[in-house]
């Protein structure tokens, strides 16, 4: 058990596809509480993890010196801090925030000035990996913030991580966030594209993946979505389209304030909002975009 008096407890918020896996790795040997707005999951999860569940963040415990967020966006992440139930001004000065959703870098920087304004450490430390990679602990995480509250919230990292980078400054874990999400995102449709081309042209998918898993055009993508989620016709990542659409115009807009030159990655975007709208489900999963692909080309790439 991580002794309380010099570290006290955490508390961890948002308990969904990742937060729980994520609970579940973090848990041991430490003072834990948990809380999410549906009682049910977190109940669940408090029973599995051996922590407490909270009711409502209305009273936190008074020995909670480390909340974890893993949220789905700044919206939700500002109105748990700021708003109702107000936690900034809740905690003891000398706290630290670590914010793990993938958040808007802007609001990172705000709520991390007001966390200092308070005597309160703000670190955002959002994830890749998936599903996957929370249940094993072996997610690569981007770390935003100042020296001092990064080097406290790396003990809270290492037992969910494969890899940690501080790459900055408050806000910039979000900004590497959303692009990297570019990029994978880019590499899933873009994949989809060449599987599509490579069966009107005869070659079956699952051939035309073994053809690019063995040479330089490989991706994430190509070697792990499509065989697990898409070739199976499962579309079951656990990562939704609509969260891979908030990162990808977080990444927009950081390319459009940076007027950066940067088209493909762009159009990646434009495809997945073309995807939502044309996806029949009511909440896809983001491996869906093979099955929009399917739908334009006339031609089934689960089916190889
Ligand atoms: P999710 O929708 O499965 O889970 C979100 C959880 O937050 C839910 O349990 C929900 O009830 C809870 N919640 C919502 N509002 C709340 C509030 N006001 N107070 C407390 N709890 C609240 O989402 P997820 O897939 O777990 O993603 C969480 C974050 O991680 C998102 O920011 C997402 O973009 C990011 N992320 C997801 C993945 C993935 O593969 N799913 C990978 C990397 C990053």
């Amino acid at each position: 058990m991580v002794n309380t008096e010099q570290q006290g407890a955490s508390l961890f918020i948002g308990l969904g596809n990742m937060g729980r896996p994520m609970v579940l790795k973090y848990a041991p040997d430490r003072e834990l509480f948990v809380f999410d707005v549906n009682g049910e999951t977190a109940a669940e999860v408090a029973a599995e993890a051996g922590a407490t569940a909270l009711a409502d963040l209305d009273s936190i415990p008074a020995q909670v010196r480390t909340v974890i967020l893993m949220l789905p966006n700044s919206r939700i992440v500002e109105q748990v801090l700021r708003g109702e139930p107000g936690l900034l001004s809740r905690l003891a000065t000398g706290s630290l925030v670590i914010d793990m959703s993938s958040s808007e870098p802007a609001s990172t920087v705000a709520l991390a000035k007001e966390a200092a304004s308070l005597g309160i450490g703000y670190v955002d430390a959002p994830v890749s990996g998936g599903v996957a990679k929370a249940v094993t602990g072996q997610l690569a995480i981007m770390v935003g913030g100042q020296d001092d509250s990064v080097a406290r919230a790396l003990p809270h990292l290492e037992p969910l991580a494969a890899s940690t980078v501080h790459v900055g400054p408050p806000g910039t874990g979000h900004a590497a966030k959303a692009l990297h999400n570019l990029l994978s995102a880019t590499n899933l449709a873009a994949a989809a594209e060449i599987l599509s081309v490579a069966k009107a042209v005869g070659i079956a998918p699952v051939k035309m993946l073994e053809v690019i898993n063995g040479g330089t055009g490989r991706s994430q993508a190509s070697e792990f979505k499509y065989p697990k989620h898409v070739l199976t016709g499962a579309f079951d990542s656990g990562f939704a389209m609509d969260l891979m659409l908030k990162d990808l115009t977080i990444a927009q807009g950081l390319i459009e304030s940076t007027a950066s030159q940067a088209p493909i990655v762009l159009t990646a975007r434009e495809t997945a909002v073309k995807a939502r709208e044309v996806l029949d489900s009511p909440n896809p999963d983001h491996t869906e975009i093979a099955r929009y692909y399917e739908k334009l080309n006339g031609t089934l790439l689960r089916a190889n």
